[in-house]
C-alpha cells in the first residue's frame, strides 16, 4: 500500500516515512499542503497521514478539496486520512472528522501505535476486516510481518511482501503493472522499469517452492490476479 506522508517539519517527517517504509509501505512526502495536493492529484495514494497545522494551506482544508475534487485515479477508492494533530482539543478533533479525516493521532505519539492505524485504515479499503488475512492457503499476519503456507513460513524481502499484500487484499481482482506500480513502489520508481514483472516473478518462485505453483495468475495485455 501507498502512504503519503505531509507534514512540514523536515525531521518528524522523514522520521515517519522511514519508520512506514520500514513497515512495508511505499511513501512518498509532502512538506507542504500545496505539495500534498499536487501529489494526490497524481497518485492513487491508500491512505494520506496529515498534519494539521501547514504552513500554506492546514491539513483541514487539504482534507476538504480532497473530498471535493476527487476523482478516481485508477479506479481505487480515495485514500483514508490519518490527521496528525499538535492540538489536543475537543473542537480540532471533531472538526479533523467533520471535514473527513477516518482517524486521528494527536502528537506526540509513538511509531508503533502510527502503524497499527495504518494497518487498520488500511483493513478498511479492502473486505478484510481482522487483522489475519486468508487467502489460497497464505495465511498473513501483516502486524507480524509473517505470511504463512500451511506451517510453512515464507521468507519474503519488504517489497515482495509488500505487494503479496496487495494481492491479498485484492484477491480474484485482476490488477494491471500499472496499479500495482502506483499502490506497492514509490514515486522514486522508473515507471519504464520492468520491476513490476521481476518482483511477480521472484515472488511465484518462493510460492511454487511452498507448495503454491499457481497462485498469482497472468491475464495476458490486462495483468495479474491472486487466485481465491
Ligand atoms: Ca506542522
Amino acid at each position: 500500500m501507498r502512504v503519503l506522508v505531509v507534514e512540514d517539519e523536515v525531521d518528524l517527517a522523514q522520521a515517519l516515512a522511514e519508520g512506514i517504509r520500514r513497515d512495508g509501505y511505499a511513501v512518498d512526502v509532502a512538506f507542504t499542503g500545496r505539495d500534498a495536493m499536487e501529489k494526490l492529484e497524481i497518485s492513487p495514494y491508500d491512505i494520506v497521514c496529515l498534519d494539521l497545522n501547514l504552513p500554506d494551506v492546514d491539513g483541514r482544508e487539504v482534507c476538504r478539496r480532497l473530498h471535493a475534487g476527487h476523482r478516481q485515479i485508477d479506479g481505487t477508492d480515495q485514500p483514508r486520512v490519518l490527521m496528525l494533530t499538535a492540538r489536543d482539543s475537543l473542537e480540532d478533533r471533531v472538526a479533523g472528522l467533520d471535514d473527513g479525516a477516518d482517524d486521528y493521532l494527536v502528537k506526540p505519539f509513538a511509531l508503533p501505535e502510527l502503524l497499527a492505524r495504518l494497518r487498520a485504515l488500511g483493513r478498511r479499503r479492502s473486505r478484510h476486516t481482522g487483522a489475519i488475512i486468508q487467502v489460497g492457503g497464505m495465511r498473513m499476519d501483516a502486524a507480524r510481518r509473517t505470511v504463512y503456507v500451511g506451517e510453512r513460513d515464507l521468507d519474503l524481502t519488504t517489497r515482495e511482501f509488500a505487494l503479496l499484500h496487495y494481492f491479498m487484499l485484492h484477491p480474484g481482482e485482476v490488477l494491471a503493472a500499472e496499479r500495482l506500480l502506483d499502490h506497492v513502489w514509490d514515486e522514486n520508481i522508473d515507471p519504464f522499469t520492468n520491476t513490476v514483472r521481476v518482483t511477480v516473478s521472484k515472488l511465484r518462485r518462493k510460492l511454487e517452492a511452498a507448495g503454491l505453483p499457481h497462485a498469482i495468475e497472468t491475464i495476458v495485455g490486462s495483468g495479474y490476479r491472486l487466485v481465491e
